[in-house]
C-alpha cells in the first residue's frame, strides 16, 4: 500500500469537518481589539492570573499585546511566582532519543526532509538503540523521548518495539523510567498500541496553527500536509487513553502571538472535551539552521530573544498547570533567562543525531547530519551543576506517571499541595541517587548543598522522618525509592 493511503479514509473525514477549532480571523480579530491595552488591563489580567486559573484568549491576548515595560516586569515577576507554586523549586530533566531520520514528509524547515540529499539516512536496529540507551544511563538519564521521521520504517509497531526495547535495558543501578514518544500522527488504533507498551507522553507538535502557512510549508500530497490529521491527533491520544499529551509549536513559522493564541485554543478545546484536561505539556521550540536546508537559516518569522522572553511568561500566565519544555535548541544564556519564568522541564546532555550518544563517546559526531543544531550541548552533569547553582532542584522523577496519576488524575494533584507532600521529595531522592552514581566530584558537593537546603524546609512536618529515612537507604545503596 502507498504510504499517503494508508490514512485515506481518515483525511476524507476530516475533509468533511465545516471548520476546526482554529480560527484565523478571530485570532487576529483579538489581537487586534487589544493592539494597545492599557496598564489597568494588563492589572486586571494579572489579577486573575493571581489565582491560578487557565486564562481566556481576550486576557491573553493582552499580555501577548502589552509593550509597557513596568508592566511586562510584573507579568515575569508574576510567571515565576506562579512556576514556584504550581511545579515548587523543581526542574525536570530528560533527553532525546533519536531513532530514525527516514522521513516521506517533505518540511520547509526540517533537516531530515526528504529532498534533502544532505544528509545520509538512518533507522537505528534493536542492537544500536541499546547501545544508545546504555550510555544515556550511565551519564545518568532517567527520561527519554524517542524521536522518529514518518516513513514505512517507523509505523506503530516499529515504534512499540522500540519503546520495549528501551524499558528493557538495564545497567548498573540504572534504567530508563519513562519513555516519551515525538512522532508523527497516528491513529487511535494505533495510539493504543503504544499505550499497551507503557508510553509517557505522547507529543505531536502543530508546528504552526495558522492554516495558509501550515499549507506553505507542507506540501500536499504528504501526510503532514494534511493540518486537521495533526491538530486532532492529541484528541485520538485520549481516545486511546494516551492522556499525557504534549503539544508545541515551532517558533519562526508564523507570527509569535498568532502561534501562542493557537496553544491556547488547541489547550481549551482539549479541556472541553476530556473532562478538564488539557495538554500536560507545551513545548515552544524555535527554528535553528539544519545542513541543506534553507528556510532553516532565515526562517521568516524569526522571535527575537526578548520576545522569546515574553511569549514564555505569558504560556506560563496563560495555562498554569501545564508543564512547560524549553529545549537545547536554545543555548545555555537563554535558558538560564527563560527557566525562572515557567519552564518545568530541560534536557541535558543532549545529542540529536541518530547514532549520536555513541558517535559522540567515539568522539565521531557529525553535527552536520542532524536534524537542527542545538545551542546548548554541554554534559547532563554539567546543566544539573547549573540548575543546583540557580537554587532548583534537579529532578529525574517519574512518580506519576508509573503510579498511574496521569491525564485527569495528574490535574487534581497538580492543583494541591501534591507537589510539596511528594514531587519534591521525589526530586530530593532522585537528584540523591544522581549524586551518588553520576555525578562529578564538584556537581556532587553543590548537589549535597542543595539538598539540604530542601530537605530543612520539611522540618517538623509528618514527611520529614521518611525523607531521611529514604536518603539513608540510597545511601545504603537501595534505588528508585519514590513516595
Ligand atoms: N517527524 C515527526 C514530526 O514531524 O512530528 C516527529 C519528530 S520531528 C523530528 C520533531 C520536531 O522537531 C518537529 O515537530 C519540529 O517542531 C522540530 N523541528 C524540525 N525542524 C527544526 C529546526 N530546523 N529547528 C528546530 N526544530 C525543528
Ligand atoms: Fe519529517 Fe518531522 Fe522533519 Fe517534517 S519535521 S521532515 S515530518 S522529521
Amino acid at each position: 500500500m502507498n504510504f499517503l493511503e494508508k490514512y485515506k479514509k481518515e483525511f476524507e473525514e476530516y475533509d468533511r469537518l465545516d471548520h476546526d477549532f482554529i480560527d484565523d480571523d478571530k485570532i487576529w480579530a483579538q489581537l487586534n481589539k487589544w493592539e494597545n491595552p492599557s496598564k489597568e488591563d494588563v492589572r486586571r489580567v494579572l489579577k486573575k492570573a493571581e489565582q491560578c486559573v487557565r486564562l481566556e484568549p481576550e486576557e491573553t491576548a493582552i499580555l501577548l499585546q502589552n509593550k509597557d515595560e513596568n508592566t511586562i516586569q510584573e507579568m515575569y515577576e508574576l510567571a515565576h511566582q506562579l512556576k514556584e507554586e504550581v511545579y515548587g523549586d523543581r526542574i525536570v530533566f530528560f533527553a532525546p532519543l533519536y531513532i530514525s531520520d527516514e522521513c516521506s514528509n517533505d518540511c520547509s524547515y526540517c533537516g531530515f526532509r526528504s529532498s534533502n540529499k544532505a544528509i545520509r539516512r538512518k533507522t537505528l536496529t534493536m542492537d544500536e538503540i541499546e547501545q544508545e540507551v546504555r550510555i544515556m544511563i550511565e551519564e545518568g538519564q532517567k527520561r527519554t523521548v524517542l524521536v522518529y521521521g514518518e516513513s514505512s520504517k517507523t509505523e506503530a509497531d516499529f515504534i512499540c518495539e522500540t519503546i520495549k526495547k528501551v524499558y528493557s535495558v538495564k545497567t548498573g543501578h540504572g534504567e530508563i523510567r519513562r519513555a516519551n514518544v515525538n512522532c508523527a500522527p497516528l491513529t487511535v488504533e494505533e495510539l493504543k498500541k503504544l499505550k499497551n507498551v507503557g508510553i509517557g507522553t505522547i507529543q505531536v507538535f502543530q508546528e504552526t496553527y495558522h492554516h495558509e502557512t501550515y499549507r506553505k510549508m507542507h506540501p500536499q500530497g504528504t501526510i503532514k500536509g494534511n493540518y486537521r490529521w495533526r491538530l486532532y491527533c492529541m484528541d485520538r491520544a485520549q481516545q486511546a487513553g494516551v492522556d499525557d499529551n504534549g503539544i508545541g509549536v515551532l517558533f519562526g513559522l508564523y507570527d509569535w502571538r498568532f502561534e501562542v493564541m493557537g496553544l491556547l485554543y488547541h489547550t481549551i478545546h482539549l479541556e472541553e472535551n476530556f473532562n478538564g484536561v488539557g495538554p500536560h505539556t507545551i513545548s515552544f521550540p524555535r527554528i535553528t539552521p539544519a545542513t541543506g536546508t534553507p528556510y532553516s537559516e532565515h526562517p521568516e518569522y524569526a522571535v527575537s530573544d526578548k520576545d522569546f522572553k515574553k511569549l514564555v511568561a505569558v504560556l506560563r500566565l496563560s495555562v498554569p498547570y501545564t508543564g512547560m519544555i524549553c529545549t537545547a535548541r536554545e543555548s545555555d544564556e537563554v535558558r538560564r533567562q527563560v527557566i525562572p519564568f515557567g519552564v518545568s522541564q530541560i534536557d541535558g546532555g543532549t545529542r540529536i543525531g541518530v547514532g549520536a550518544y555513541a558517535k559522540s563517546k567515539n568522539a565521531n559526531a557529525l553535527p552536520e547530519q542532524e536534524q537542527f543544531s542545538i545551542g546548548d550541548d554541554r554534559s547532563l552533569d554539567s546543566v544539573v551543576e547549573e540548575i543546583c547553582n540557580m537554587q532548583f532542584i534537579p529532578s529525574f522523577c517519574t512518580a506519576c506517571y508509573r503510579a498511574g496519576r496521569t491525564g485527569e488524575h495528574f490535574m487534581k494533584v497538580a492543583k494541591s499541595r501534591f507537589v510539596h507532600n511528594y514531587c519534591i521529595p521525589n526530586a530530593i531522592f532522585t537528584l540523591k541517587e544522581y549524586l551518588l552514581d553520576y555525578a562529578s566530584d564538584e556537581t556532587r558537593t553543590k548537589g549535597e548543598k542543595i539538598l539540604k537546603q530542601h530537605v530543612g524546609r520539611f522540618q517538623g512536618e509528618p514527611v520529614y522522618s521518611k525523607i531521611l529515612g529514604n536518603l539513608k537507604r540510597l545511601e545504603n545503596g537501595e534505588r528508585d525509592l519514590r513516595l
